[in-house]
C-alpha cells in the first residue's frame, strides 16, 4: 500500500512499448518506486498529481481524471467494495488542504503515447523551454504571489497539452444563440420539460420502440435512449434516436465514454447531428463488472464523461476535432450530463457537476430521486457554487413497482430509497399503487423546488405507466 494513499493498486495500466535509453529506463524505475510508494503513482506519463491532491485518481478502477463517478460512496468504490473510492478520499484531502479550486480544471484523458513512461523528461525539456535558469532566478526574486503564478503556470503547461487546454473557467454557447432543439427551447425559455427514459430493446426489430415512442409522443417533450445501461449490449442508442426522430419524436441521445475511445465518440456525434439528433446525454457509464461475462478489458477506459462534454462542445463551438484539425461543420448540439445527488456528498457532487458545467454542459438529468431532503442538500449546494443559474436540472423520477423493486433499486449505485418509504410499501395492501402515489407525491415536492426545470421519468421498461403519472402529475405537454 502506498505510503500516503488510502488505497491498494488496481491492476497495471496498458504500457506501450518504448524504444527508451538505458537513463530513460532507470529515470522510470526510480519514479514508479518512489511515487508508486507515496502517491499511489500508476505511472500513466501524465501527471496531474498536483491537482488532485496528491493522490493517483488512476487508482479509480474507470481511470476517471475528472472526479468521481455516479456511484461513489464516503466507504467505498462501487466497482470492489474491499476498497474506498479514490476520488472520495482525493475531494477529502483536497478539502483539508484547501485545494478543492483545483479539482475545477477539466483535466485531458491520457496521451497514450507516455504512459509507462517517467514525467521528469517533460519537466526538464519545459524548463529549458521556459527559461531554464534564468527564468528560475527571476521567479525566485519575484513577490510571492507572483511566484506562485509563476509555478502554477509552469505545471498547467505541462499538464494541459496544446490539443487540450482544459481549465475551470464557465463555457457557454456563443452568443447570440439559438436553441438547435426543442427541448433546448423549453428549458431556455424556463418552460417546465418532461422527459421520459426507453430502454432500448435486446433485439434487432424496432418495433418495441416505435410503439413506446408513439405511447410518450404526446406526454413528453423528448425521449432519452440509454447506452448499453448497466453495461449490457442493447440495441445502440444512435438507431433508437432515429427512430424516435422518424415517428415524431424528439430523442436525448445517451453516450456512454466506457464504449468508446475519443475517435469513436467524435465521428459518432457527427453522425448523430447529420441525422437530426441534437440532445446529447454524456454519460461516463456503469462499469463492465455490472455486466454479464465474460467480461472484456475492464481497465481500459479511454475519456470519461467531462472530458466528452469538453471535446463536443469544442466541436461544436470552436469547430475543430480534438487533434486540432478544422471541422468544415460542426455539429448543431444540446449538451446534457449526469447529476448525481446521492453519490459521494453534496458538496463533493455539487462541485463535480460544476465542472460538468463549466466544461459546457446545459443541461442536467438526475439520478432517481427518493430522498427529497438530501436532493433539496444537493440543489443547496449547487445553488452555493451558481450552477442552478447556469444549467437545466431535470429531476430523475422512477415509479416502485413492488417492495423486491425497491430493494433492488436501494442496490443501485447512487441510489437510496429512505426506509420511511419502504416501510409504506411493505404495509400497503396493494404495493404498486402505493408505489404510484409515492411517485406522484415526490414529483409534487419536486417541481416546486427552486431550480428543478423538468421531470425526468425513468421507468425501467415500465413505459406504460408514465401517461398516467404524467396526467395525474399535472404535467400534460400544451400541444397534447
Ligand atoms: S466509486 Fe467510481 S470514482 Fe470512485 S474509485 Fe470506484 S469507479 Fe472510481
Amino acid at each position: 500500500m502506498p505510503g500516503f494513499t488510502p488505497g491498494r493498486r488496481w491492476q497495471p495500466a496498458y504500457y506501450p512499448f518504448h524504444n527508451d535509453s538505458i537513463m530513460e529506463r532507470f529515470l522510470a524505475a526510480v519514479e514508479r518506486t518512489s511515487k508508486g510508494l507515496l502517491f499511489g503513482c500508476r505511472m500513466c506519463g501524465n501527471c496531474m498529481l498536483q491537482e488532485t491532491a496528491f493522490i493517483c485518481s488512476m487508482e479509480c478502477p474507470k481511470g476517471l481524471r475528472n472526479g468521481p463517478c455516479g456511484g461513489s460512496t464516503p466507504e467505498h468504490c462501487y466497482v470492489d467494495e474491499s476498497r474506498p473510492c479514490i476520488w472520495y478520499k482525493i475531494y477529502e484531502r483536497a478539502e483539508k488542504l484547501g485545494t478543492t479550486h483545483k479539482l475545477l480544471e477539466v483535466l485531458p484523458p491520457l496521451d497514450w503515447d507516455k504512459v509507462g513512461t517517467e514525467i521528469w523528461k517533460d519537466v526538464l525539456n519545459h524548463w529549458n523551454e521556459v527559461g531554464g535558469l534564468d527564468a528560475t532566478w527571476r521567479a525566485l526574486k519575484a513577490a510571492p504571489e507572483e511566484r506562485d503564478r509563476a509555478w502554477e503556470q509552469f505545471f498547467y503547461e505541462i499538464r494541459q497539452p496544446d490539443w487540450w487546454q482544459g481549465d475551470a473557467k464557465a463555457h457557454l454557447p456563443p452568443q447570440p444563440h439559438e436553441p438547435v432543439s426543442h427541448l433546448e427551447s423549453l428549458l431556455v425559455a424556463g418552460q417546465f420539460a418532461v422527459t421520459a427514459e426507453i430502454a432500448p430493446p435486446l433485439a434487432a426489430a424496432p418495433d418495441d420502440v416505435i410503439k413506446k415512442v408513439n405511447l410518450l409522443k404526446p406526454f413528453v417533450d423528448a425521449v432519452n435512449f440509454t447506452d448499453n445501461p448497466s453495461a449490457t449490449p442493447r440495441m445502440s442508442s444512435l438507431a433508437c434516436s432515429l427512430l424516435a426522430l422518424q415517428n415524431g419524436l424528439e430523442p436525448v441521445m445517451q453516450i456512454a465514454a466506457r464504449d468508446r475511445t475519443r475517435m469513436g465518440v467524435q465521428a459518432e456525434v457527427l453522425g448523430a447531428s447529420a441525422l437530426g439528433i441534437r440532445n446529447i446525454l454524456c454519460l461516463t457509464g456503469d462499469h463492465p463488472r455490472l455486466g454479464p461475462p465474460p467480461h472484456g478489458r475492464m481497465d481500459v477506459w479511454d475519456i470519461d464523461s467531462i472530458q466528452m462534454v469538453w471535446i463536443l462542445r469544442r466541436m461544436r463551438d470552436d469547430c475543430h476535432f480534438l487533434d486540432e484539425r478544422e471541422l468544415k461543420c460542426g455539429p448543431s448540439l444540446f449538451i446534457g450530463a449526469a447529476g448525481s445527488p446521492y453519490a459521494s456528498t453534496d458538496r463533493f457532487q455539487a462541485l463535480r457537476e460544476e465542472k460538468k458545467v463549466n466544461a459546457g454542459a446545459q443541461f442536467l438529468q438526475t439520478n432517481l430521486v427518493y430522498d427529497l431532503d438530501r436532493f433539496e442538500a444537493y440543489l443547496a449546494e449547487l445553488d452555493k457554487r451558481g450552477v442552478l443559474a447556469r444549467t437545466s436540472v431535470m429531476a430523475g423520477i422512477t415509479p416502485v413497482r413492488s417492495v423486491k423493486a425497491a430493494h433492488a433499486m436501494n442496490e443501485v449505485p447512487g441510489v437510496t430509497i429512505p426506509p420511511a418509504l419502504i416501510k409504506r410499501l411493505e404495509n400497503a395492501s396493494d404495493p404498486k399503487e402505493e408505489g404510484l402515489q409515492i411517485t406522484l407525491e415526490i414529483i409534487e415536492r419536486v417541481k416546486r423546488l427552486p431550480g428543478v426545470k423538468g421531470i425526468h421519468f425513468m421507468a425501467v421498461g415500465w413505459e406504460s405507466i408514465v401517461p398516467r403519472l404524467v396526467t395525474e402529475a399535472g404535467l400534460q405537454r400544451p400541444s397534447a
